[in-house]
């Protein structure tokens, strides 16, 4: 980003609250880009099988990670996560179990987990091109999944020990 979005004057660096901000050269404008986090729902899916695992098209080959997305407005994050599961996996929310919140700081997201027991039959959106279907114990071990949020439910259900 170079020009404010306020009023298109070119953005300079200014240090406020301790930290480098783009802020609008024109100080009668007064804009600053705070650049904070966005928040995000990521879903531990469990059908009677495990837990599904999905690659995104767009993501590198061999990469499968638990479903995220973005809230609408007006959503509250549980609703936002019951949504998602049905818009990119086809399933039904059975039940919902809030897992944490957590802060992932590489792509400025905070992410709020839930796991949700599910019903019906899987059938990918048009974002996500293959799925696998991993039970519990093997999931530990299921490095590329790459997300805490499964480490951390994992932990709840013993599975280390
Ligand atoms: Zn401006």
């Amino acid at each position: 980003m170079k020009y404010c979005p306020k009023c298109s004057a070119a953005l300079v660096h200014k240090r406020i609250d301790g930290r480098e901000r783009l802020c609008c050269s024109d100080t009668a404008c007064g804009y600053v880009f705070w650049n904070n986090p966005v928040p995000v729902v990521a879903i531990v899916a469990e059908t009677a099988d495990g837990i599904v695992l999905a690659h995104p098209k767009l993501a590198p080959a061999g990469i499968f990670s638990v479903i995220t997305g973005f809230l609408e407005s007006g959503e509250t994050p549980e609703h936002a996560a019951i949504r998602e599961l049905k818009e990119e996996l086809g399933l039904d929310a059975e039940a919902v179990a809030f897992i944490g919140v957590y802060a992932f700081e590489k792509a400025n997201q905070v992410v709020m987990a839930y796991h949700i027991k599910t019903s019906g039959d899987i059938k990918l959106n048009e974002e996500l091109d293959e799925y696998r279907v991993v039970a519990h114990e093997q999931l530990y071990r299921w490095t590329e999944t790459g997300k805490f949020e499964v480490g951390e439910w994992l932990k709840r259900l013993n599975v280390f020990e």
